[in-house]
């Protein structure tokens, strides 16, 4: 029984860490990590139910708002509401908006409805077609977005953000803490993306920390066994996880992709199975919980 369960545990752990080798481009188009994660979703939730009583974990899903620029984007964001809705996810997770994709106009409606009903903070992907200029960029996107989303809720602070394809540097902390964000969400520990980031010497267990006064709360894969085995059960109680997914991921050729729909809708339940003594935040209240 022993001699089985390790050998299992074994291919567990070697499929996790060939898949967090993958860069998350080609990982999120492929089916089959996903399929073969549930297939040992057993394990992990054993590994769970033996590890996991006493941490106190916090899981904070948040989505970054591009889209596919195609007529299904306002059917594609209306499922995601429904999924989140149907999970109870409404008011507790983080949408990531960048105005590239015209929600202040467009998708006015859609906008207005998140900044009565969830946390809105700054997406840019300034970053993946210019070297400079960033700060005074992220200044004027925070700006616009206040006003808009203020429109809906008087107290409106845009104070997170995350670096669009996750182009990140420790300068860019600086600039962060110059127009007044608080915390940035944009490394994703252990990760490499050639002539874009490289993330390789930040610890796949590290939950969070602060960077020129702005705290850094790092992404992870978001299947819900490899964030046990590489953050979760390393990490010292309490810790705060967070993942992501992007609307365009629910569209395909023009058309709801429904495959992609359950696979996301699964991947939230799974992670609701594996943690359900998790707490879900947004961002800003990560903030509140870490300091
Ligand atoms: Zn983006």
């Amino acid at each position: 029984m022993y001699i089985e369960l390790s050998i299992i545990l074994l291919i567990y752990t070697l499929i996790g860490i060939l898949i967090f080798k993958i860069p998350p481009k080609k990982s999120h188009n492929s089916m089959y990590p996903f399929l073969i994660y549930i297939l040992f979703t057993p394990v992990s939730l054993l590994l769970g139910w033996l590890f996991l009583k006493k941490k106190e974990i916090y899981i904070c899903l948040s989505i970054d708002a591009d889209l596919s620029k195609t007529t299904q984007d306002k059917k594609a964001i209306k499922i995601i509401f429904q999924l989140l809705n149907k999970l109870k996810l409404k008011n507790k997770v983080t949408w990531f908006i960048n105005n590239e994709f015209n929600w202040t106009t467009t998708f006015k409606d859609e906008l207005n409805y998140l900044a009565n009903n969830y946390d809105v903070q700054l997406h840019s992907h300034y970053l993946s077609n210019h070297k400079t200029g960033a700060g005074k960029a992220y200044a004027k996107e925070k700006t616009d977005l206040e006003r808009f989303v203020k429109k809906q809720s008087k107290k409106y602070q845009c104070i997170a953000f995350r670096s669009g394809e996750h182009i990140m540097s420790p300068s860019h902390f600086k600039i962060l803490n110059n127009i007044g964000i608080k915390i940035d969400s944009s490394v994703m520990p252990g990760k490499y993306l050639k002539g874009k980031y490289d993330f390789r010497n930040i610890a796949l267990n590290k939950s969070n920390y602060c960077e020129n006064n702005v705290l850094e709360l790092p992404t992870y894969n978001k299947l819900p066994g490899l964030t046990l085995m590489n953050t979760i059960l390393p990490s010292k109680s309490p810790v705060v996880v967070s993942f992501f997914f992007h609307p365009f991921e629910l569209v395909k050729n023009n058309k709801i992709n429904y495959i992609k729909v359950l696979q996301i809708y699964a991947l939230l339940i799974l992670n609701k199975i594996h943690f359900p003594k998790a707490q879900w935040i947004s961002v800003k209240d990560a903030y509140d919980i870490v300091n």
